[in-house]
């Protein structure tokens, strides 16, 4: 057995934690989404383990989805395994009911470990310690673990420890109108070799969600960690199942119970196998100990770090907020499944019901292309793995191809709702998933940007060109020819800007759906010319003829791109620069935009007012279609019109604004985009992260400060620029096979290729240099 950590022996150094220092009911929700533990298989909301007043318990498992009573599909709240209470003389303690002498609650970022530091009275003047730490395994990730250091400090008496899994979640218990219930429990049983087990089952599908658990209490001194606890029992408590032990407390003497959890579900293992499998491992992991798996737990995320770090010297809050983002992000991907990605809120939270959008491709991908390349794949195969539900989606909406959802979950067919609220609480038609059709370049853009920087053929040749075609084929029956004007035209669309509806020839969308199309013209070619098998093999396969393949050049060459290369200001969409113009003047205290003053929020689209960025989105994603004025003069018209009303648009202002110059907003927006759950600056941090702001504000480090950069010819180029009072910032990268180390100090750049055999040629700041 290895020693027993306490939590001061096992916390980190300042620059990988992140504080609560004050309890405060309200701020639960927010704190949960903080220091929500996830391994990408499952996720689990940081509520107190005892309970608390104002909590939005959540437990959520990759690619478990159930619809039952409600609009669309969602990830199901599922059995909390979390619970644990403490009873003095029977008496239950919780921090929202006692006195609090000492609070604190710690998360370790370096080893993914959330600690607990409690000192509480209760109201007969007791006074008891909790203090504790817990995990979600990253090396086996069905295990989870809850270690508790119990002190009395000025009583002796009978403590009683309830371990419990609680089957009554609902999905958004908080809002009566919505409430759904989306499981029905089909076993509460003791497991034999010690231990209670809840298994669930989801009301639509029947796919089962079984979780193991059980405690061992003994005394910190004792190295042989024998059994102190005189009483133990197994209760069933309808949809709870519950054990329930005593020991005696002595006074200063340090009790542990350590908590130990195994979730697996019939997608893991067959039904009739799986409480077979659940207490298979539970028993192995209590017999191995809490340690042992907290050490393997710790070596991941050092291997994992020891890529995605970044360091910024000079600046701790930065370093901190971004490292945070980092943590989260890497968190949340499991590169074993490629059924399940990443979810707009991943899995902290219900926000967005669990919903994958472009979030995934275009803001999160590029940190695991460029860092964690094995992940990057995966997430793509999941968008291969529904490409035929993309098909059907196409189909269904009349098209070619396969069209992606604009929320896509388990089965990938369209799954956004129909109803919602808009900003004053009227009910309002939800457009987005009729007619956000950029998501479905988007894809492509991602598949491409991947291949670009691993040179990953295996990957191209059997999922990703197969991607590319059927996307290109899809926007080649979008595109309406206009006889009179001769061109082809996308109409009645939402851009990235969703204020807007139905407009037509939005920029983003017909530069992406040419983009695309030209994409999937050149990939034929290449195909044909350097892996003839695989272009007679797929032209077969989506039976794409040469009279088709005619049909896209002409759409390609034909469509119409609004753009006056005189003026230079790209029109959003047809009809923009007709609208009321207001511009923003006030922030708030977070330093976001206020509502300029006469606007209707109810009719957003009759202004010019965009909620995030759009033309400056497309304008950083292909950065080789435009010049640099160009550049500069859409950030400066469309920055004062952007209210940053999704968390996905600082991001992109900052990286921006630095490759036109605007470095004073650069820092702000990247301080606002890297604070947006940390500060709470979108106010819905209870919802889950943001994850699409993690990725994003992973880039401006990168892309923005970092310069980093891939030019017309395939090259890496580095062109920094750091903030006044940062001394020195330094990022890894994989580029094509290598991986590369930058550190950009004031006076000078450094790049050492760390790994890779072969030669890497890059320019920093113009400069041709061969690692
Ligand atoms: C988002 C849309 C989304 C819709 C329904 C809105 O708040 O902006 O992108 O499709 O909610 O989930
Ligand atoms: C944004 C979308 C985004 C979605 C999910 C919406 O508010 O407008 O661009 O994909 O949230 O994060």
């Amino acid at each position: 057995m290895q020693v027993i950590k306490k939590v001061e022996e096992l916390m980190g150094d300042a620059k990988w934690l992140v504080f609560q220092e004050e309890y405060n009911n309200k701020l639960n929700g927010k704190y949960e989404t903080l220091f929500t533990l996830t391994n990408g298989y499952m996720g689990i909301r940081g509520t107190f383990e005892e309970g608390s007043e104002g909590e939005r318990p959540g437990s959520f498992i990759a690619g478990i989805f159930n619809r039952g009573e409600a609009q669309v599909r969602e990830l199901v709240n599922v059995q909390n395994w979390m619970r644990l209470k403490i009873y003095i003389e029977g008496e239950e303690i919780r921090l929202d009911r006692c006195e609090l002498l000492e609070f604190q609650r710690i998360l370790d970022m370096k080893k993914g470990v959330l600690f607990r530091k409690t000192v509480v009275k209760d109201d007969k003047g007791r006074v008891t310690k909790i203090e504790g730490y817990r995990f979600v395994s990253r090396s086996n990730r069905h295990r989870s673990a809850i270690r508790f250091f119990i002190t009395p400090l000025n009583y002796e008496g009978v403590i009683g420890v309830e371990n419990l899994i609680e089957g009554t979640a609902l999905n958004s218990a908080t809002h009566p109108k919505y409430r759904v219930k989306h499981l029905k429990v089909v076993k509460n049983e003791s497991i034999c070799k010690s231990g209670i087990y809840l298994e669930t089952a989801t009301t639509d599908e029947n796919k089962r969600i079984a979780v193991g658990s059980t405690l061992r209490i003994y005394n910190l001194e004792d190295i042989n960690r024998e059994n102190i606890a005189f009483f133990r029992r197994f209760i069933p408590l309808g949809e709870n199942s519950a054990e329930y032990l005593e020991f005696k407390g002595e006074r200063e003497k340090t009790v542990v119970v350590d908590k130990f959890a195994v979730t697996y579900t019939s997608r893991d293992v067959e039904k009739d196998l799986l409480k077979n499998a659940v207490e298979n491992d539970l028993f192995d992991f209590v017999s191995r100990g809490f340690d042992e798996e907290l050490e393997k737990h710790i070596a991941e995320y050092d291997k994992l770090w020891s890529v995605a770090d970044i360091t910024i010297e000079g600046d701790e809050e930065a370093d901190i907020a971004l490292r945070f983002n980092i943590f989260h992000l890497m968190s949340s991907v499991n590169e074993k499944d490629p059924w399940v990605s990443i979810g707009a809120k991943g899995l902290h939270g219900e926000g967005y019901k669990g919903h994958v959008f472009w979030d995934t491709e275009i803001f999160m991908l590029p940190f695991f292309i460029y860092v964690y390349p094995e992940a990057a794949r995966t997430l793509l195969m999941y968008r291969y793995n529904m490409l035929d539900a993309a098909r059907r989606n196409a189909a269904l909406n009349g098209y070619k191809g396969a069209q992606y959802p604009w929320e896509s979950a388990d089965t990938g067919m369209e799954e956004t709702p129909k109803w919602g609220f808009d900003y004053k609480g009227n009910p309002v038609r939800i457009w987005t998933g009729d007619l956000e059709h950029h998501i479905t370049a988007d894809v492509a853009f991602a598949v491409w940007e991947y291949f670009r920087a691993t040179n990953d053929i295996d990957f191209m040749l059997n999922f990703g060109a197969e991607i590319i075609l059927e996307t290109a084929r899809f926007w080649a029956s979008r595109c309406e020819y206009v006889e009179e004007l001769n061109r082809y035209e996308i109409n009645n669309v939402i851009g990235p800007d969703e204020f807007h509806e139905h407009v037509n020839n939005n920029a983003y969308t017909n530069y992406f759906a040419k983009w695309n199309i030209k994409k999937g013209l050149e990939m034929l070619n290449f195909l044909k010319e350097n892996y003839p098998d695989y272009y007679y093999a797929i032209t077969h396969k989506i039976s794409l003829t040469p009279e088709e393949v005619e049909k896209w050049k002409e759409v390609e060459r034909k469509i119409y791109i609004p753009y006056d290369k005189e003026k230079k200001l790209i029109e959003q969409f047809e009809g923009y620069f007709e609208k009321k113009d207001y511009v923003i003047e006030k922030f708030d205290e977070n330093n976001m935009p206020v509502w300029p003053e006469g606007v209707d929020v109810t009719k957003l689209g009759d202004t010019q007012l965009i909620k995030q960025a759009d033309v400056v989105m497309l304008m950083l994603l292909m950065p080789e279609e435009f010049d640099e004025e160009t550049k500069r003069i859409n950030y400066e018209y469309y920055e004062k019109r952007t209210m940053h009303k999704s968390s996905l648009s600082p991001s992109m202002y900052a990286i921006m604004g630095l490759k036109v110059g605007d470095h004073r907003n650069a820092y702000q927006s990247f301080i606002r985009s890297a604070k947006v759950d940390l500060a709470d600056n979108q106010g819905n941090a209870v919802e889950g992260i943001h994850a699409a702001s993690c990725g994003g504000t992973w880039q401006v480090a990168v892309f923005g400060f970092g310069g980093l950069e891939i030019d017309r010819e395939g090259v890496l180029n580095i062109n920094p620029w750091l903030p006044e009072k940062w001394e020195k910032l330094s990022y890894k990268i994989f580029w094509k096979g290598s991986l590369l180390e930058v550190t950009v100090a004031k006076e000078e750049v450094s790049v050492k290729k760390l790994k890779g055999r072969e030669t890497v040629k890059i320019k920093v700041k113009g400069k041709e240099m061969a690692l």
